[in-house]
């Protein structure tokens, strides 16, 4: 008998799932807009500019192929950590930041999982709803996963008066984890002023927060701003982690670039949580990619193309807010009488359209028009030449 004849199919991942569900439609003017990645208006996948010229450079380098450290490559980790924090961050001045090259978001997010549930952590809050595979990776990590209210389905709005409630009432050193910006599926991010409230309450309860930061950029179109949740905690003595993903703001997806980093009370302990962050990656993946790391080095060492790459990033989060636009009105001239001021209140990749789940499955078999079950479109796959025919689809389930 076959060893494997006792396993049974697995279900399809609900995002990646459902690329597979497109591919097999041969409706001609199918539409996705399911998975997180950017499209330029045509509808293709966009590599930046600087990002080719990056490669030519390492290119004309000819660098071996040898395994980098553990903790990938530390100009890389430098520039990121700076990137996100900020040069003039005290802590990073202090040398009390550090971190490690991570497997992108995804891999980092596991090995913090991992890192914390081995060092006495048990749970871990995240928002209600969040992006899907939280859950699977730290409840694989060893973690029970809490939710906490984030969203008002009613009013598509931001539900931070019951956040606020959930977050008084989590256990003295819960850890937390905020989406730094761009909040995935809403597109829904607390003001700065919201900010303010949950770091001290967050401080004032003796929770431990842990930053998601994969739309640096993406969300207003400068790093800068997107990096103000982040660099706000800092500045108020939080003691914060974060995983940083170079996926959609260098466009880096397949490379599977990121970083994973810790602020300590001194520079002692930040290196003393790297050094552990690295005991749970030697047995689990050894060493991350190099190329990747080495592109992202590459733009972030050299202003020009630091300048290239801020103005790339800026275009395609202008694309996409344009698509905010055209779509909300086109909505109106499809003859919509509902509410979709949501759309373009939302930031980030997607729109947390607030269609329900037939809905969704009516908008396929009809229209051929694919988002995630949860209603959740994601605005980079929407461009002039189809923003007409999705609002119509959309008009049309939800008359
Ligand atoms: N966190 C959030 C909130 C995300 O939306 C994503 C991408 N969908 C990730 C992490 C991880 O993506 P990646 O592994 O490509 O960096």
């Amino acid at each position: 008998s076959s060893p494997w004849s006792q396993f049974e199919m697995a279900p399809t991942d609900p995002i990646v799932g459902l690329n597979e569900i497109y591919n097999k439609d041969d409706f001609p003017s199918k539409v996705i807009v399911g998975v997180g990645a950017y499209r330029d208006d045509l509808g293709k996948p966009y590599v930046l500019p600087c990002v080719r010229e990056a490669e030519q450079i390492l290119m004309d380098k000819n660098l071996d192929m040898e395994y980098t450290g553990i903790a990938g490559e530390p100009k890389f980790v430098d520039l990121a950590l700076k990137f996100v924090y900020g040069e003039d961050s005290v802590p990073i001045q202090e040398n009390r930041v550090h971190g490690v090259q991570a497997l992108s978001g995804t891999g980092g997010l596991r090995v913090f999982g991992e890192l914390m549930a081995k060092h006495g952590h048990k749970h871990i809050y995240v928002p209600n709803p969040t992006w899907g595979n939280h859950i699977p990776i730290f409840t694989n990590s060893g973690l029970e996963v809490r939710k906490y209210r984030y969203y008002d389905a009613e009013s598509s709005d931001l539900d931070f008066t019951n956040m606020m409630k959930d977050i008084k009432d989590m256990p003295k050193g819960s850890l937390i984890l905020l989406h730094a910006c761009a909040h995935n599926p809403t597109g829904m991010d607390p003001t700065m002023e919201q900010w303010k409230e949950m770091s001290e309450t967050i401080k004032k309860q003796g929770l431990v927060p842990f930053f998601d930061c994969a739309y640096q950029g993406f969300a207003s179109g400068d790093p800068v701003k997107d990096a103000s949740s982040v660099r706000m905690f800092v500045e108020d003595g939080h003691l914060i982690s974060m995983v940083q993903s170079f996926s959609k703001n260098f466009g880096l997806y397949g490379q599977r670039i990121g970083a994973l980093s810790v602020v300590g009370a001194d520079e002692d302990e930040a290196k003393r949580v790297v050094s552990q962050m690295k005991m749970v990656i030697r047995p689990m993946y050894s060493n991350p990619p190099r190329q990747g790391a080495r592109i992202v080095t590459t733009i972030l060492e050299d202003p020009r193309l630091t300048q290239d790459f801020l103005d790339q990033c800026r275009g395609m989060a202008d694309r996409i807010n344009l698509m905010r636009t055209l779509l909300q009105d086109k909505l109106a001239e499809a003859g919509s009488t509902k509410n979709w001021d949501h759309i373009t209140k939302q930031i980030g990749m997607f729109a947390y359209s607030g269609l329900n789940k037939d809905q969704v499955m009516e908008m396929r078999e009809k229209h051929h028009v694919y988002c995630t079950a949860d209603g959740r479109i994601s605005m980079a796959g929407v461009t002039s030449g189809n923003v007409d025919y999705i609002a119509n689809a959309i008009h049309d389930v939800s008359k």
